[in-house]
């Protein structure tokens, strides 16, 4: 392990920042104490910074020597609404808001880097530290990009980070291409004709449509889809009736779709729709398929992925990098930075959760779950691998 030593002798400033972001989670568009923390601690180290970018987003800017180059990090600020049930000390004292994806981590480890690079400046060209808010299906990422993020602040490349509970401490991982997948929600209502339950001719049974509708849909995925790509059709809801004796009028299918490209996607979508709406009129009923794209699939670019390998196996050693590591079906908006400009998404090790002080809830050290809490030993870890990357991409010639 090779850290940066200025940022092991600031770790514990920086941790008690990561501690105090803990402590007042706040949900997507709404990090407002967050963007003023992060702004001002900014300021104070020299930085100037953008404001209002995707509302409460936060840009700093460090500008070294006369190189035109230029790249970005990105983290998220924002948390869950979700209730903690650790006790310790910087547990979260908002009711029903939690920092259960390491948020926290994220904004403190960028913190960390701002700090050093604006206190060092061993490099030629131009630092963007993205601060962005509401990842957690706020799409906060696209709305930073819409109000203007890559013409204010023109990128060669950009790069984010996410801990990885499961994956020890210390260790780091990445693949190039698909890494993670698009996240899709679909709301299906079956129009049918009500009826006497014992008298099934004089309707049209909307439930039965319902469950051949999610039936076939399957076949989509086992054999519409080439066997090669990967993609989950899930139904999470089936809503239907109010009695034992009445035929309803409608049912209601919802669930969600996530693929790793975008023509499976547009395969998937369209023969949904097909499906629904040919199944419905063999049955005389109607059918409203309603599908929603949320985030696309993030897909690492190749260059800028064997660029982090290289920089993550001065920080971690090579042994403790996975870079072909198994991608996984969550979803992440930093998939809209990366269809906008090459770049890369990285996973850094959180642990098994031994980490966690006491007080903390007997649960896994799990995202999303309500006994989680970031390492704070990954801090400077993180902060390291942020440095690297930019001393290493703007290297002074
Ligand atoms: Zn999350
Ligand atoms: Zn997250």
């Amino acid at each position: 392990m090779k850290l940066v030593d200025p940022i092991i002798a600031f770790q514990a400033e920086i941790q008690q920042i990561r501690r105090d972001l803990h402590a007042h989670p706040e949900l997507c568009y709404e990090e407002q104490r967050t963007s003023d923390i992060v702004a001002a601690q900014l300021t104070a180290w020299g930085i100037p910074v953008i404001r209002g970018l995707g509302k409460t987003g936060v840009v700093g800017i460090i500008k070294n020597g006369s190189s035109s180059r230029a790249i970005g990090l990105r983290a998220d600020m924002d948390a869950l609404p979700m209730q903690e049930i650790n006790t310790f000390a910087h547990a979260s004292r908002h009711a029903g808001k939690m920092h259960a994806c390491g948020h926290d981590g994220h904004t403190a480890m960028l913190l960390g880097a701002a700090k050093y690079l604006a206190e060092q400046r061993n490099f030629d060209g131009t630092v963007y530290l993205v601060f962005q808010p509401a990842e957690e299906g706020g799409a906060g990422a696209r709305r930073m990009i819409d109000d203007g993020l890559f013409e204010q602040c023109p990128m060669d490349a950009i790069y984010g980070m996410h801990n990885w509970p499961g994956a020890a401490a210390g260790t780091m991982s990445v693949t190039a291409g698909p890494m993670m997948a698009s996240s899709n929600e679909f709301y299906v209502t079956v129009k049918g004709k009500g009826a006497h339950a014992a008298q099934p001719h004089k309707g049209i049974d909307p439930v039965m449509i319902a469950v051949q509708i999610a039936q076939s849909w399957q076949t989509i995925i086992s054999r519409q889809k080439s066997p090669l790509d990967t993609a989950v059709l899930s139904i999470t809801q089936i809503h239907a009736g109010s009695a034992t004796n009445v035929i309803p009028d409608e049912a209601n299918l919802v669930g969600t779709v996530r693929t790793f490209t975008q023509p499976v996607l547009d395969m998937i979508e369209q023969r949904m729709g097909e499906v629904a709406q040919h199944t419905a009129a063999a049955f005389g009923a109607e059918v409203d398929f309603k599908f929603r794209r949320n985030y696309p699939p993030l897909v690492n670019h190749a260059e800028q992925t064997r660029f982090a390998v290289e920089v993550m196996k001065e920080v971690v050693g090579a042994e403790n990098v996975d870079d072909q590591v198994e991608p996984t079906m969550g979803a992440e908006d930093f998939a809209f930075f990366l269809q906008a400009k090459p770049g890369c998404y990285v996973f850094i090790g959180n642990g098994e959760g031994e980490h966690r002080d006491g007080g903390h809830g007997l649960g896994p050290c799990v995202l999303h779950n309500a006994s989680y809490d970031f390492n704070d030993n990954l801090l400077p870890i993180g902060a390291s691998f942020w440095v690297k990357l930019v001393e290493k991409a703007l290297a002074p010639a």
